[in-house]
């Protein structure tokens, strides 16, 4: 397969330098030259393949013939070892579980394949790959969990100190080998800047191989559209029309989402849910994109005020505001009506929710009831474990949850970071110690 810029349709470039570049010379992302389709064939016996076999065939379609098709499923089986299960809460409202993976969050299922695939790409080079990213949470936990120990990669994160949380600050600090944490003296404005300043140093550059591994790789994009595949094969009625809620910040799962539908997964509409960081949604009614910085809110994972794959979507949906207003339906919600959300999702149907969840299921419900429909398949995109805010989830819900062996391990292990200022020279310093 080969890849355009969304700046320019007429960049071409391989699968390697997609990947390893992470965003084209002109500032555009990667996307795939073609979406292939699934076929009629393989969609009607979608329902006897596991995560595992759908992930193959899906990669496989995306990949094309650049990795040989036994090696893809070794990469498959290595890195997932979890799947995505739908559980159905009532008649026609389903939830589907993103949060199975070691990180508790669904960029697992992204930031392993990009993983995976970067080893696999890089297996006959010489030099190491220095991956550099700027987290103020989930992303740098998925992304250590999935790089930890890999050969001739070292990862280093930045984040700022004091400004996460404890259980946030021991995921990403408790790896050690070839994951560093630095603790910036700053804001996450300032990581951001670091790295930014870090890929432009021209000295940096002649030294070491510097490359990103954000939520804008295509190699972390794709994979996302595996368990939209998936839970729609886990649907007991298939006809009934599918609406996919997808809580989103920077798009990507919805971006996933939208080539899963070119792919041929015949779904009847998607719904952007967003919390008050409302640039979508106020796209969507006025055919205005108008970035604005973002708001601090309790799913803060969606906190995004200028989405990246904004561009991804419109360039998958023709460039056109009518095609996009038909495919999505977008609103935004309040903290309030979030906290609000997940103590009704308990009472209701029993089921515990996590923030951003919640997010997807009041959107869900307000589509519903513009449209009336009566019999659907409703699908809930959980993107995180609840009990990673477990203060928010447990005073909504008004009783204590159950916290996961995988959060509470992190926090008996040693947070091991290194503080650094926000000057440049003093991480430019540190880089180069790397060597
Ligand atoms: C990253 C994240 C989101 C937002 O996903 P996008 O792909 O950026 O839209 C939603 N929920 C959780 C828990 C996340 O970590």
């Amino acid at each position: 397969m080969r890849f355009y810029s969304t700046k320019n349709r007429n960049i071409s470039v391989t699968l390697r330098e997609a990947v390893l570049k992470g965003i084209a010379a002109d500032g555009g992302l990667y996307m795939p030259e073609q979406i292939p389709s699934i076929g009629k064939d393989k969609l009607n016996r979608i329902s006897s393949l596991s995560f595992n076999e759908i992930a193959f065939e899906i990669s496989r379609l995306i990949l094309d013939s650049d990795i040989p098709e036994k090696d893809l499923k070794d990469l498959i089986d290595k890195i997932y070892s979890f799947s995505s299960p739908l559980i159905k809460i009532d008649e026609n409202l389903n939830v589907l579980e993103l949060f199975h993976g070691p990180t508790l969050a669904f960029k697992d299922f992204g930031a392993r394949f990009a993983a995976a695939l970067i080893s696999y790409l890089i297996r006959d080079e010489e030099t190491d790959i220095t991956i550099l990213v700027a987290t103020s949470g989930d992303t740098g936990s998925a992304v250590a969990s999935a790089f930890y120990k890999m050969p001739k990669i070292k990862i280093v994160l930045l984040y700022p100190s004091g400004k996460i949380s404890e259980i946030q600050e021991r995921q990403i600090t408790t790896y050690g080998e070839n994951v560093t944490a630095l603790e910036v003296e700053g804001n996450f404005d300032d990581c951001q800047l670091l790295v930014k300043a870090g890929f432009a140093d021209e000295e940096l550059k002649q030294k070491m191989i510097l490359t990103s591994a954000n939520s804008i790789n295509i190699a972390r994009l794709f994979p996302q559209a595996f368990y939209y595949f998936f839970g729609y094969a886990q649907l007991e009625d298939k006809s009934k029309p599918i609406i996919f809620s997808v809580p989103s910040g920077n798009f990507g799962n919805l971006t996933a989402g939208i080539m899963a539908f070119k792919m041929g997964l015949p779904i009847y509409k998607f719904i952007a849910a967003t919390n008050a960081n409302d640039v979508f949604p106020y796209y969507l009614k006025t055919g205005n994109f108008i970035p604005k910085p973002s708001v601090k809110t309790i799913s803060n994972a969606m906190d995004v005020g200028n989405p990246s794959n904004f561009v991804r979507i419109t360039s998958l949906l023709g460039n056109s505001h009518e095609l996009v207003s038909r495919v999505i339906f977008s609103e935004s919600f309040s903290d309030q009506l979030t906290i609000n959300a997940i103590k009704e999702i308990k009472e209701k149907f029993n089921y515990i929710m996590d923030p951003h969840g919640a997010v997807g299921y009041l959107a869900l419900k307000s589509f519903i009831a513009e449209t009336e429909l009566e019999n659907y398949n409703g699908i809930i995109l959980e993107t995180a474990h609840p009990a990673k805010f477990v203060t928010i989830v447990e005073r909504a819900v008004n009783q204590k949850i159950e916290m996961p062996e995988l959060l509470t391990s992190c926090l008996e292990k040693k947070k091991l970071s290194q503080k650094i200022s926000n000057r440049f020279s003093d991480f430019k310093e540190f880089l180069l110690s790397l060597n």
